[in-house]
């Protein structure tokens, strides 16, 4: 075999430590982001990222041709996967075995985006303890008619009604629609415990002002209001990394935001590549780690029976 000539390797830029084919492939148009542009992206974040990203099982949005090819959720990597990016054997509820992605550093994270990564998704809980989730999640979700300043009073409403519970939380634009409320979680309870507690929530929410939120998913029950979806708070469910480009038009970023700023913030899509490096985490200081205690789990019954 003779070897490959020099040039060859023109087209593969070396990103973190990741050979980047097909490198001038054009993923988004508008801005225009090649693959290798993403790939840049994805480096210069990666140490923003790591924080909540790292070590938690991945789902990854592809896109192999861009935003005007086909789009898949990989949970499972196959075979071609460079190998920074890391493999954990999980069982499912069933005891099947499954291998699930992970990364624990820049190359990892550049590794996925070699394979078309766009999105980045997370799991609840960390690999080391599944079973422990130190996250907990309520990503509103407004009806299509929804404008953005409903979504804004509805995230500062439910950081307040957690607050209430004894829970801080910070915020997030998810760079789609909507914005997405994490409350961190010293892993103690298991994950009966935080769905039925995130569940617990998003009823009360939804029973106290019914006409302005629901806790169903149904399209039909969200007619003007705000679905708070906490079903994220699941095993093996996902919800996107901070950080994570969207695939969706003008390639906007899921962004944390500090509740001052969020008042000025006119949609969840609102920062681009650029200006997320550009402001990193700001201000947004996650709280430390919070355990739903007997006494939070009290507070919130008591919430519910009041009505
Ligand atoms: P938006 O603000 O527009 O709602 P979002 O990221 O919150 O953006 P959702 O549709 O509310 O989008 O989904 C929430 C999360 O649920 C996603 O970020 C993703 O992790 C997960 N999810 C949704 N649909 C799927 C799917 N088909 N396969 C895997 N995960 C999914
Ligand atoms: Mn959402
Ligand atoms: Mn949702």
């Amino acid at each position: 075999e003779p070897c490959p000539p020099v040039q060859a390797r023109k087209d593969r830029p070396i990103t973190a430590g990741i050979a980047i084919s097909s490198a001038n492939r054009v993923i988004f148009d508008k801005p225009r982001l090649t693959k290798a542009g993403l790939a840049d992206y994805y480096a210069a974040a990666a140490p923003l990222m790591l924080p909540e990203l790292a070590d938690r099982p991945l789902s990854l949005l592809r896109l192999p041709e861009g935003m005007a090819g086909e789009r898949f959720f990989q949970k499972h990597p196959g075979k071609g996967f460079p190998d920074a990016l890391r493999i954990q054997a999980i069982a499912d509820s069933a005891g099947e075995t499954s291998p699930h992605a992970y990364a624990t550093d820049a190359a990892g994270i550049v590794g996925a985006v070699q394979m078309g990564t766009v999105e980045f998704h997370i799991w609840g809980a960390r690999r080391d303890r599944l079973d422990r989730p130190d996250r907990l999640v309520f990503d509103l979700d407004p009806d299509e008619g929804l404008g953005f300043a409903a979504t804004r009073r509805a995230a500062l409403d439910l950081r307040d009604r957690l607050d209430g519970l004894g829970l801080a939380s910070w915020a997030m634009l998810s760079g789609g629609k909507g914005i997405h409320i994490v409350v961190p979680l010293r892993r103690q309870a298991g994950w009966d415990t935080v769905r039925l507690f995130s569940r617990g929530v998003a009823l009360l929410a939804a029973q106290s002002e019914p006409k302005r939120f629901t806790a169903e998913m149904s399209k039909a029950r969200r007619k003007g209001r705000i679905f708070i979806d906490w079903l994220r708070n699941e095993r093996g469910a996902t919800a996107i990394a901070p950080f994570s480009v969207r695939a969706r038009p003008g390639a906007p970023v899921a962004c944390p935001v500090s509740w001052d700023e969020l008042a000025r913030i006119r949609k969840a899509s609102a920062f681009s590549t650029e200006a997320a490096l550009e402001r990193a985490w700001a201000d947004v200081v996650p709280p430390d780690p919070q355990g739903l205690t007997a006494r939070v789990i009290k507070a919130l019954e008591h919430a519910l029976t009041r009505g």
